[in-house]
């Protein structure tokens, strides 16, 4: 297999900064198309990866998994793309194809386990696959997505992993109007979960630890704002929510926000952090009350999202930022000050 090589930004140990490296990439095959990198966004899990708080982080390790970017090469059997045109890249770059949930276009839950865009497995190189802190990157193009063309490219480029880890949950739990549904956590998957939860129809709370996030709360789209540190407020919205979707990057009291579900409601957890979030069974038995996660979302999902997203006119609301700042990002991320997503200008790599 004939490869490449390319800058990248990543890590080589848990406590490390990121730095640049050299990475190699494969040549494409026949269904494979190669990405320019324009734009990518920094999501929590790519700080929870780099620094191995999920465990099972193979290093060297270059993050990101919200990338956008112009197509630069085909391969001979390519059908979706040409070169020049505009592409984006979420969290998978293949799965096995052949197992229930693949044939469903659900390949995030392949039974053999999809390929991650980073920390995966890249069956033709034998390596970790490298995400998109990196100049360019190969993918086959069934997993590559065709990106609206009226949206601003750095922000169209969240919706990538923030935007359909927020869109997936909120379809299959069937959100719309009639409904009131709490957001809890606005990071980069919260901001995008208000947007498109208002723009479904529903009736939007937000419930946020920040009181400094309640005006822009409103902004984005919420009807109601929840400060969860204020135990009056929460008490008072006790019983009132159909659905939660919690996109809360640290340990927190799972109990506390079951309370505010009505009967038969449901809280899903996108959020995913380190340790274990005890559940009392009593937050969940007398009410009929579900507890339950999501993953990100198939292609095709994805690709209904971003179309979705390019109809009603939403993109994320990001910074940006040159890759060398990368790890001062990291540790404004940890403490929740980002407004509301970190994007790369990937230009600044390429210097
Ligand atoms: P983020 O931008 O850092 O946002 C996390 C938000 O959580 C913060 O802005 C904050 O919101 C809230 N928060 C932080 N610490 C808290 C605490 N101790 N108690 C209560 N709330 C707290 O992160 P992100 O990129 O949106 O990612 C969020 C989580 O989702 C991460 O764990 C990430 O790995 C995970 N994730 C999962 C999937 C999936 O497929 N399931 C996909 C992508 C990401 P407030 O200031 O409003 O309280
Ligand atoms: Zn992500
Ligand atoms: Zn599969």
């Amino acid at each position: 297999m004939n490869r490449f090589t390319v800058k990248a930004f990543g890590t080589e140990a848990p406590e490390a900064d990121l730095k640049q490296m050299n990475i190699e990439r494969r040549e494409v095959t026949a269904k494979d198309v190669e990405i320019d990198i324009l734009y990518c966004g920094v999501c929590h899990s790519d700080l929870h990866t780099a620094r191995n708080e999920w465990h099972g982080t193979v290093y060297p390790n270059v993050p990101g998994h919200e990338i956008i970017g112009r197509i630069t090469k085909v391969g001979k059997d390519v059908t979706k793309f040409k070169v020049g045109d505009l592409a984006g890249v979420g969290c998978m770059v293949d799965s096995c194809r052949e197992c229930e949930s693949c044939r469903e276009g659900l390949e995030q839950y392949c039974e053999k386990g999809n390929i991650q865009t980073y920390n995966g497995h890249e069956k033709y190189l034998d390596q970790q696959t490298f995400g998109g802190y990196s100049e360019r990157v190969v993918v086959d193009q069934d997993f590559v997505l065709h990106i609206p063309a009226n949206l601003d490219l750095a922000a169209t480029a969240p919706l990538l992993c923030a935007g359909i880890t927020t869109y997936s949950p909120l379809k299959h739990w069937n959100v719309g109007p009639g409904q009131k549904v709490g957001i809890v956590g606005i990071g980069g998957l919260g901001h995008m979960g208000v947007k498109l939860a208002k723009a479904m129809g529903a009736h939007v709370v937000v419930i946020t630890t920040s009181a400094a996030k309640i005006d822009d709360a409103k902004r984005l789209g919420a009807d109601e704002v929840i400060l969860s540190t204020d135990e009056a407020q929460m008490k008072s919205n006790a019983g009132t929510l159909h659905f939660i979707l919690d996109c809360v990057s640290a340990s927190h009291n799972i109990n506390a926000y079951l309370k505010l579900l009505k009967r038969d409601g449901s809280l899903t957890l996108v959020g995913a952090p380190e340790h274990p979030l005890p559940v009392a069974p009593f937050s969940l038995i007398p009410m009929r009350k579900s507890f339950a996660g999501s993953m990100i979302g198939g292609i095709r999902e994805t690709q209904e999202m971003l179309d979705f997203c390019g109809e009603h006119n939403i993109t994320s609301d990001v910074e940006m930022i040159r890759i060398q700042d990368i790890n001062k990002a990291y540790e404004r991320l940890l403490k929740g000050d980002v407004k509301y997503r970190f994007v790369i200008d990937m230009a600044s790599l390429k210097k």
